[in-house]
């Protein structure tokens, strides 16, 4: 299987984990009111990953697709993840909204309005919105600092 085709569903413990897939451009499931039944229908149903740090692999024991985490730090997540699953960090960067799972599209800076800040709009050019929530992003100092650290942690480990 292609890696930029898997899915993931993300249990309830891992909710900055599954920011980091989505923000890699990973298609994340992820609801904090999920319960963990409602999650492996759902993974199950779509042949999603599912991800965990509990024990749902000893109380179900017939799924075929969970993986559990060892780390309980989200970037060293993310990190066996992109090691176990051969994940791509780069080609999906930056097209999936973190909050909703959506597709986020590029804007005209013009089309933006608020809430984004008056002063954001006068440093900023590139701007997206989410197709989903409607969330805006622009890339900005904050952006570079979320890229620099994700690829001083994925860095290492690419040969
Ligand atoms: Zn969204």
């Amino acid at each position: 299987m292609d890696s930029s085709e898997i899915q993931f569903a993300a249990d309830r413990m891992l909710g900055r984990l599954a920011k980091l897939l989505r923000l890699l451009g990973y298609d994340t499931l992820y609801a904090r009111d999920m319960s963990t039944t409602q999650l492996l229908e759902i993974a199950q149903e779509n042949a999603r990953v599912v991800l965990t740090r509990g024990d749902i692999q000893k109380r179900f024991p017939s799924m075929a697709n969970v993986y559990s985490l060892k780390s309980e730090f989200p970037p060293e997540q993310l990190r066996e993840l992109v090691e176990r699953f051969g994940l791509d960090t780069h080609s999906g960067l930056w097209t999936r909204c973190t909050l909703c799972n959506s597709r986020i599209a590029r804007v005209e800076k013009r089309d933006v309005e608020s809430p984004v800040d008056s002063k954001v709009l006068r440093i900023y050019e590139d701007f997206f919105r989410c197709t989903g929530c409607g969330h805006v992003y622009w890339r900005g100092s904050h952006v570079e600092r979320i890229l620099r650290n994700l690829a001083s942690l994925l860095g290492p480990s690419e040969r």
